[in-house]
């Protein structure tokens, strides 16, 4: 695996958490609730997507955070090995999770 295709799969995943983030915090396409506004309860399952949506949002936020500080990882050369220990990270975990700063033991510990 080398640093280019490295940098390629992360830019790649930055760019499909960057589109799964904008279609989530779109505004909701006009008309696409019409119809079901009437229903009781309606409200609550409002607040759940929001919530719902809040959720996801942030965790792909989280994941966008990955792919950025594995870039920087990158360019610094400090990239594949343990942001906790300094360890190694093995090849086959990181072509698993090109974003992963952490060997295993430190990312299960
Ligand atoms: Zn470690």
């Amino acid at each position: 695996m080398t640093e280019a295709s490295v940098r390629r799969a992360l830019e790649q995943k930055k760019r499909e958490l960057l589109s799964d983030l904008d279609r989530l915090t779109e505004p909701p396409k006009e008309g696409a609730s019409v119809g079901f506004g009437k229903r009781v309860g309606d409200g609550t399952t409002e607040a759940v997507e929001r919530l719902a949506t809040t959720a996801a949002a942030k965790s792909i936020s989280r994941s966008l955070e990955d792919v950025e500080r594995a870039l920087t990882r990158l360019a610094e050369g400090t990239y594949g090995s343990c942001e906790v220990c300094g360890d190694v990270i093995p090849r086959e975990r990181l072509e698993a999770l090109p974003a992963t700063s952490r060997c295993v033991g430190c990312a299960t510990a």
